[in-house]
């Protein structure tokens, strides 16, 4: 594609430029000349936005950015021209570099914390089955509507469908957008013109201020607190009860634990008291997890007589952000159901479909990243070390965690690759940004919570950093 100059006369007071000129192939621009006198006023050179528009940098870049981010991402290059940031020389390429950055600004990094779901990283990395879903239902498709009989059909059925397959002992589940939204929307629909009898050593706060006793107290249900931080009793519960009572709630202490002495009730032993028993799981799992013991998962609390269980789709269960609500009983999600919130707290089309790929899918990039051995996260270390020759970088063994609202205090032996601590802030700024942790004066990646498939990647970084 050809190029037209297209700067010519006036473009300052007293200032002619050179006439259009044609400048062959891709995208070189040839600035205007313009004599000495006024050659100091940068303003006087800055490309002007029709011909960038056309250059072919910019055309290609329009059907992946739109004319919007493209004419934005031009004026604010101006702007650095203008401002004497930025070479004229070096226009093309900073463009170029700014195209292939792209629409967004969220950029995809490499999570070498060791913190398996970390919610400053997106939590639970999407499976190729769950992304190959989205691309399904990004365009028009048949989300609510039956193509057999041509009329609407229930929204969200197949993943319900695939949820209850998973999860025999559940009778009902309704699917909203988040992990709160799921408390929420059980305790508006239970519980907004009484009381929820919730233990104090369960009064927890997420992360980001986010508090489930103010999340509660938002849907006009009144808290009841019992027992004490360290130790609650059953007959705590029981003697808490009254016509005004509800629901029993049981959060996990995700993110959290209480060690020495300390008491709580289980599931088990609150189901035999008269009022429903909701249990916030918050990880997802939705059976026992042996390398987790400790871990709650959906199917116990139901066997163990829990009435509604909520839980997160975006932690070990390893698909989407999404609140998960399963009940022991089908009239109970329908209250969920038609609940006015519903609507509210309704999950998207790419969401649905992104979770059911995850349920009926392989298994879970979290759930491979959670079950790869040490040996083998060793050997990755190893094999990285010697692709990474000449750089100060060893193998070590680490200790990696679930976090994210999982298996609080679990430590999963790991491995890692041991760096100079200043590679810490400069993995940051290479083009595949690495998050590691620095641990006794060394900058640490750990292994555990990055994909297989992204080693190369891993190793292509460190190398920018360390040339950087
Ligand atoms: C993570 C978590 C939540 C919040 O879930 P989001 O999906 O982040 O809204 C609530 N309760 C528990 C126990 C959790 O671990």
């Amino acid at each position: 594609m050809a190029v037209v100059w297209l700067e010519s006369g006036r473009v300052a007071p007293g200032v002619h430029c050179a006439p259009g000129r044609v400048v062959g192939a891709l995208m070189t621009f040839v600035p205007p000349r313009h004599d000495g006198a006024v050659g100091a006023d940068p303003r006087a050179k800055v490309p002007r936005t029709d011909a960038l528009l056309g250059g072919a940098a910019a055309v290609a870049a329009l059907p992946a950015l739109g004319r919007s981010r493209v004419k934005q991402i031009i004026g604010e290059v101006q702007t650095r021209v203008r401002a004497g940031d930025l070479d004229i020389d070096a226009v093309d390429d900073e463009l170029r570099t700014q195209f292939s950055d792209g629409l967004i600004r969220m950029r995809r990094v490499l999570n070498g914390t060791g913190v398996l779901v970390h919610t400053n990283l997106g939590r639970a990395p999407l499976s190729l089955a769950a992304l190959t879903a989205i691309s399904t239902a990004a365009g028009t498709c048949d989300v609510e509507l039956d193509l057999d009989s041509g009329r609407r059909s229930s929204r969200g059925q197949s993943l319900s469908d695939a949820l209850l397959a998973a999860v025999p002992a559940a009778a009902g589940v309704h699917v909203v957008n988040n992990g709160a939204a799921a408390i929420a929307l059980v305790a508006a629909a239970m519980a907004c013109d009484g009381e929820i009898i919730i233990s104090r050593g369960e009064l927890i706060e997420i992360g980001a201020g986010f508090r489930i006793p103010d999340l509660l107290a938002a849907t006009g249900a009144r808290l009841r607190e019992v027992g004490t931080t360290n130790r609650t009793h059953l007959r705590d519960y029981a003697d808490a009860i009254s016509a005004d009572t509800r629901m029993i709630l049981k959060v996990h202490p995700s993110n959290y634990r209480v060690d020495g002495f300390t008491s709580s009730v289980s599931v088990a032993a609150l189901s035999s008291l008269p009022v429903p028993v909701v249990c916030d799981i918050g990880s997802g799992l939705l059976h026992p997890q042996p390398l987790l013991p400790a871990e709650p998962d959906v199917t116990s609390a139901l066997r163990a007589g829990a009435s509604v269980v909520t839980a997160s789709g975006d932690k070990l269960l390893g698909g989407p952000q999404a609140g998960l609500i399963f009940a022991d009983d089908t009239a109970r999600t329908e209250v969920f159901r038609r609940h006015p919130m519903a609507r509210a707290y309704r999950v998207d089309k790419l969401t649905l479909a992104a979770l059911e790929a995850t349920v009926v899918g392989p298994t879970a990039p979290i759930v491979t990243m959670l079950q790869t051995t040490q040996a083998q996260l060793e050997a990755r270390a190893v094999s990285l070390v010697s692709s990474l020759e000449g750089l100060d970088v060893q193998a070590r063994a680490t200790t990696s965690t679930v976090g994210g609202g999982g298996a609080p205090g679990s430590e999963l032996p790991s491995y890692g690759l041991s760096l100079p601590t200043r590679f810490g802030a400069r993995l940051r700024e290479v083009s595949v940004p690495v998050l590691a942790r620095v641990e006794d004066g060394r900058c640490i990646v750990d292994l555990r919570a990055i994909d297989q498939r992204d080693l190369g990647t891993l190793a292509d970084s460190i190398r920018q950093a360390a040339s950087g």
